[in-house]
């Protein structure tokens, strides 16, 4: 038996529809620029800037239900309403053809982000960690199994306080999901537990303390969080 200093810190995990048994979380990738329509409302161009890879740490990850706490060192905190790929497969060099072989399930997922420190760290050519990676910063449903999503399309959509902000298909997106699992595992070797976040459409916005946040994907689930 292996002997520690202090505990270890727990391992994070993801619940799972239909089961007790929980997903085991490896790391958290997540695609920026993924929607063209959020590109352009971003101030980018999507035909000249193609989509973009940046992480959140796993102990970053927010259940559905569970209140978020209004993070520090920010006065513009943003949603992002997100498909999340669950990878039960690893591996490197996955060719797209195969790509979702590797995936166990889907979810909808919240890559909350502090919106001025991303343009102040992009202004600056500074990296995003401090803008993407802080605590309580990736929302997550429970995960839909694969087997039990009957198509990568359907509506996306978020509302803060009852009011739709953001709403989009997921065909939408640039790099769908077979070529978002073949690029990133040219870059890292994939493992079973990593989740994917995959990027927002257009409507990101502001939240305040009290806030309640409610967003979904037709035919992979719902996901609701209250800022505090
Ligand atoms: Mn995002």
């Amino acid at each position: 038996m292996t002997s520690f200093v202090f505990a270890p810190p727990p391992a994070p995990s993801v619940a799972i529809e239909g089961t007790e048994q929980r997903f085991p979380v490896h790391r958290i990738y997540c695609v920026g620029r993924n929607y063209a329509d959020h590109v352009r409302e971003m101030g980018g161009d999507p035909k000249r800037q193609a989509p973009i890879f940046f992480s959140k740490p796993a102990d970053a990850l927010v259940a559905s239900g569970a209140a978020v706490p209004y993070p520090p060192r920010t006065a513009n905190f943003h949603h992002e309403i997100e498909l999340v790929v669950a990878l039960g497969r690893g591996g490197k060099s996955i060719g797209r053809e195969h790509a979702l072989e590797h995936v166990f399930g889907y979810a909808v997922g919240n890559d909350f982000t502090r919106r001025d420190l991303q343009h102040g760290a992009r202004s600056a050519g500074q990296p995003w960690d401090t803008s993407k990676g802080f605590d309580h910063s990736a929302a997550v449903s429970a995960i839909r199994p694969a087997s039990r999503v009957a198509a990568l399309s359907g509506r996306i959509w978020l509302a803060v306080n009852g009011t739709l902000r953001q709403q989009a298909d997921i065909a939408e997106m640039i790099w769908n999901v077979p070529e978002i699992i073949a690029e990133l595992s040219t870059l890292f070797e994939l493992a079973p537990g990593d989740l994917l976040y995959t990027g927002t459409p257009a409507g990101v916005g502001a939240l305040e303390r009290g806030d309640r946040v409610t967003g979904g994907i037709e035919g992979i689930g719902t996901l609701e969080n209250t800022i505090v």
